[in-house]
């Protein structure tokens, strides 16, 4: 799929650090989850490489911060409009190493360019705020300045966005960053960073450093042990997100965390049913249910149980499930074996503790699962605790407002949520009683630029996006001026 890029320079394959492509002591593979084949063989950067990025971040942020911050917006915006201008050619490395239907791939870029457009514009506004006096021989100000170097943690399954949406607030508040992006996905990460180094982005405020599953873990140990690295953004798993946290004491580190969900998406009997299996379908299946904010439970209420369950079932069952490349497919693969052997636990854990399959339910050649839902799903399977990342979709089925509440909140995490009702007492009492970080209220797609995006409980820490999500990349700082 690489040989129809309309640009082929976009495909790069070494790291960058301090503006120079850097091929690396030695490479690792990248391959197509469709077809298995290797795509590409990319530079693996190890602990050392890790602190001469830090160190170049280290040296040109004193001429990045100095920079106005229209200076700084100007470049930005230039690198949203060539990421826009290759959108095709970014969405098809994209494709090629992710495996989301390349539709999706190319929304994915628009998205993930958003936030670049968005920050360019934010770094604007970065202001500061004059305070009364104590005291008539005083006055008091609070500035905001970029807290330093960043290094950025980037998953899988949005390899455009999720660096994005880290990258494009540091730079846009004055700050250099480092970024390690997933050992699957490096090619969409490095094809951006060209167009960084495009759009003007000065050597070394820019760093990119592809490593491998080892690598990455010890390149991680130097950027939370790095008392030069002051900021770490990491999304992915809760379970590396602790590791991090705990490695980042040392050095009291400031961390964003985007963690693990378990969104529940709850039909009340009042709700607009075939509203809802639109909701739910593009909630569950987008990404093949590879994001943390995919719908991982569904609670029905039991007058509209079964209407719910037969029309979203006849809908999954009519998906094409294949290659991203293949006109019509919905549904890619799954990015690794691993990720399809715990669907299919899911499933079977439900089926054997009496769920009703009744759409898809097995692997099928290559790297691809049937989407699949299962009826009568309960609170004692797999699913109801575990995120299943994957296109499993469990039903369960309620009785009571409140019961629903509930088992929504049942869990340790507190991502995204969502529920559909006609009844605005309803939207009012269950929008304010799910523990979550964000609530779609009968609507099953809620991420944008503009909104605050993060969660609460052990789904992390900070939000992205949005104006808050320039906060993590400032210190507030407090003057006290005399002698007036
Ligand atoms: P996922 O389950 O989405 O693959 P992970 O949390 O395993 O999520 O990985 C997300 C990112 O974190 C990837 O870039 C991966 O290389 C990186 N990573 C995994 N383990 C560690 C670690 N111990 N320290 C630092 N980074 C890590």
């Amino acid at each position: 799929p690489l040989a129809l890029l309309k640009d082929p320079s976009l495909l790069k394959t070494d790291a960058l650090i301090n503006g120079q492509w850097v091929q690396g002591a030695s490479r690792f593979d990248v391959n197509d989850p469709s077809t298995g084949r290797k795509l590409a063989d990319v530079a693996n950067l190890g602990p050392a490489d890790a602190e001469a990025a830090i160190a170049a971040a280290n040296a040109a942020w004193p001429a990045w911060r100095s920079k106005t911050a229209k200076e700084r917006s100007i470049i930005l915006r230039k690198w949203f409009d060539l990421l826009m201008a290759h959108q095709e050619d970014l969405g098809r490395i994209m494709t090629a190493e992710q495996g989301k239907p390349f539709a999706e791939a190319k929304g994915e870029v628009a998205y993930g360019a958003s936030f670049v457009e968005w920050f360019a514009e934010e770094a604007k506004r970065v202001n500061g705020e004059t305070l009364p006096h104590f005291d008539n021989n005083r006055r008091l100000m609070v500035i905001r300045q970029p807290i330093g170097v960043c290094a950025a943690i980037t998953p899988w399954n949005f390899p455009l966005a999720m660096i994005t949406r880290k990258v494009a607030p540091a730079l846009a508040a004055g700050c250099p960053v480092v970024i390690k992006p997933a050992e699957l996905t490096p090619l969409t990460a490095l094809a951006a960073a060209e167009l960084a180094l495009r759009a003007g982005i000065p050597a070394g405020v820019l760093n990119l450093l592809p490593a491998d599953g080892a690598n990455s873990i010890a390149v991680g140990k130097v950027f939370c042990a790095s008392d030069t690295v002051r900021h770490i953004s990491f999304t992915g798993s809760t379970e590396v997100g602790r590791i991090l946290m705990a490695q980042s004491a040392p050095t009291v580190k400031k961390l964003a965390l985007e963690l693990g969900g378990n969104a529940p998406f709850i039909v009340f009997d009042d709700a607009d049913i075939d509203s809802a299996v639109e909701g739910a379908l593009a909630s569950k299946y987008r990404n093949a249910g590879q994001t943390c904010v995919c719908a991982n439970r569904f609670y029905v209420q039991d007058g509209v149980y079964d209407a719910f369950v037969a029309k979203f079932a006849a809908k999954v069952q009519a998906f094409k499930v294949g290659n991203g490349f293949e006109d019509g497919v919905v549904q890619g693969p799954l990015i690794e074996d691993a990720a399809i052997d715990k669907v299919q636990r899911h499933v079977d854990d439900a089926v054997a503790k009496g769920g009703k399959v009744v759409a898809g339910g097995h692997r099928l050649p290559g790297q691809f699962f049937e989407p699949t839902v299962v009826a009568e799903a309960t609170a004692d399977m797999l699913c109801a605790r575990e995120e299943t990342f994957g296109p499993f979709a469990p039903v369960f089925r309620f009785k009571t407002e409140q019961e629903a509440i509930d088992a929504a909140n049942n869990t340790e995490f507190g991502l995204a949520s969502y529920f559909y009702s006609r009844d605005v007492g309803r939207i009012f009492r269950v929008g304010e009683a799910l523990e979550y970080g964000m609530v779609g209220i009968n609507v099953g797609i809620i991420a944008t630029e503009h909104v605050p995006f993060g969660g609460v409980k052990q789904s992390g820490l900070g939000r992205e996006g949005s104006h808050h999500g320039m906060d993590e990349y400032v210190e507030m700082k407090y003057l006290c001026l005399g002698d007036i």
